[in-house]
């Protein structure tokens, strides 16, 4: 097994660890990535699947997303929008297909006003919170007590009102069913997109895409740091704080003091960190001693690695209330783009059907015709509960509710399953349960020692996105130096 010290070890070659990695070379200090996987990216994977290039992860852009954009053109990479011509198609209860444009689906009068009126409300309440910190609202603890779905229920007993405003933060996004999680951890989601009013619009959230596919972020960014990317090293143990630190007795009191504590512990940390005894991570065919550690992975993996001494008692208990959505991500790829024949866009809602929502995903430049749909939380377990077959003819058929029969028709069919991803146990990424954000968000990127973290999953600004990611890799990195240059 190979031995090499660096001043920084990333674990975690995802767009966080990457970014956070260029970001700490470029200012001087030596770095190591170790990466589970046989391939860098994490959740942003672009692959052929029988001849068809599909982004198997994520994708779209959105024009708030700066610090991903910033990314994108310092890569020297193009993007292109999604399409977007014609008509859009809701399901509403009845089963039927109706066609619309603009935002507001084709609903009753009186629901339209219910949505357009309680919108505005989120909207209000948006606007109050910071995404950095939603916990610092004074409503803070009052919105985090009940769930989302409860909330909505309060304000109208239109049922598809609240279906339809429910799944922006549900099915679409935290792909979760909504009594799972608060309204406040709903309010962080819109407000990490400027505005509930962003999030619902499918233009503005899913603008735009890269050419030749998102994972390119990654992989460029890896190819700027070379041989110091490990691939297929799961990190499995990290010893930290130093020698001292590292004893059982150290360890001991550190699981028995509360949080005040554990700045006294950082102070020690800190003295064997610029002793250079910082930490050494272990992972399957690599040891790397370093000054620091950034743990650049969803939170719910941190409890795969051996930390020694164990982490705290709040990690310990804050992590457990953290868990990972689930959606399945399905690509249908036709012949040709059948859809836009009939004047259709492509874009398709509704939050009675199976794929509630689903897209044109055409590649750019391509003359075949793709399809992306998603299938989120219940629906997606009960639909992992078929066979294959039965899952993709439930899936098509579903789809062909908005486009008709020659939905049940794909050259190339595929379903992405980050559910069984090892490395990622989910899609599309973390948040807390029911009271856990404002009672543990504050602490969630505190680092612990010389351990530093980053990932889209506790990002304010871009949560739950490549963006976040980015911008959290950015930060991690910026505390590093920090502590380096004190
Ligand atoms: P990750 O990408 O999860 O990277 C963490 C890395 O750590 C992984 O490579 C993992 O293998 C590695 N790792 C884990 N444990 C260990 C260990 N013990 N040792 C070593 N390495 C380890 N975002 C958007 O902005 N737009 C979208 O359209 C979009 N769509 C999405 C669609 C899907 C299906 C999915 C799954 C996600 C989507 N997202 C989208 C979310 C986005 O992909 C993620 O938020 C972002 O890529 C996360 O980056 P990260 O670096 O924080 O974490």
């Amino acid at each position: 097994m190979d031995d090499i010290t660096r001043d920084v070890v990333v674990i975690g070659a995802g767009a966080a660890g990457l970014t956070a990695a260029n970001d700490l070379r470029t200012a001087g200090l030596s770095v190591a990535v170790l990466e589970a996987r046989d391939r860098v990216g994490g959740r942003l994977w672009t692959d052929t699947v029988e001849g068809a290039m599909l982004e198997l992860g994520g994708q779209w852009v959105s024009p708030d997303q700066q610090a991903l954009i910033d990314t994108v053109a310092d890569l020297g990479l193009s993007t292109y929008s999604r399409y977007r011509e014609g008509d859009s198609v809701y399901v509403g209860p009845d089963g039927e297909a109706k066609r619309f444009t603009g935002e507001m689906f084709p609903v009753a009068p009186e629901t339209e006003k219910v949505i357009d009126e309680i919108t505005a409300r989120l909207d209000a309440m948006v606007a109050e919170i910071d995404p950095d910190e939603p916990w610092a609202h004074p409503s803070a603890a009052e919105w985090d007590k009940i769930s989302w779905d409860a909330w909505l229920r309060q304000q109208t007993d239109d049922d598809e009102a609240v279906r339809n405003l429910a799944f922006a933060t549900g099915s679409a996004m935290l792909t979760k069913p909504t009594h799972t999680f608060s309204l406040l951890q709903s309010l962080l989601m819109a407000a990490s997109a400027g505005s509930y009013s962003h999030l619902v619009d499918a233009d503005f959230i899913l603008d735009k895409r890269v050419a030749g596919g998102l994972q390119q972020v990654p992989e460029l960014l890896a190819e700027r740091l070379g041989d110091d990317v490990l691939l297929n090293q799961p990190v499995r143990r990290i010893v930290w704080g130093g020698d001292s630190a590292a004893s059982g007795r150290s360890g001991d009191s550190v699981t028995g003091r509360r949080v005040d504590d554990l700045r006294d512990l950082t102070a020690r940390v800190e003295a064997a960190a610029s002793s250079s005894a910082g930490v050494t991570v272990i992972a399957d065919g690599v040891t790397v001693r370093a000054r620091f550690a950034i743990l650049a992975l969803a939170p719910v993996l941190y409890s795969r690695i051996s930390f020694e001494p164990p982490l705290p008692r709040l990690q310990h208990q804050m992590h457990q209330h953290i868990s990972m959505g689930f959606v399945i991500k399905v690509h249908a790829v036709y012949d040709r783009p059948f859809w836009r024949e009939q004047g259709l866009s492509g874009t398709a809602f509704s939050p009675y059907e199976l794929c509630h929502e689903a897209y044109d995903n055409t590649n750019l430049g391509d003359e075949r015709g793709t399809l992306v749909g998603f299938v989120s939380d219940q629906n997606a377990d009960d639909l992992f509960r078929l066979s294959a077959e039965e899952r993709k003819e439930r899936i098509l058929e579903s789809l062909s509710r908005y486009y008709g029969p020659e939905a049940k028709s794909p050259v190339v069919y595929y379903e992405s399953d980050w559910g069984t991803e090892e490395w990622t146990r989910g899609a599309y990424a973390a948040s807390f349960d029911l009271g856990g954000l404002h009672r543990y968000g504050a602490d969630l990127r505190e680092p612990v020692g010389p351990i530093h973290l980053a990932c889209s999953d506790m990002a304010g600004a871009g949560y739950q996105h490549v963006d976040g990611a980015i911008r959290q890799g950015h930060r991690a990195a910026q505390e590093i130096l920090e502590r380096t240059r004190g």
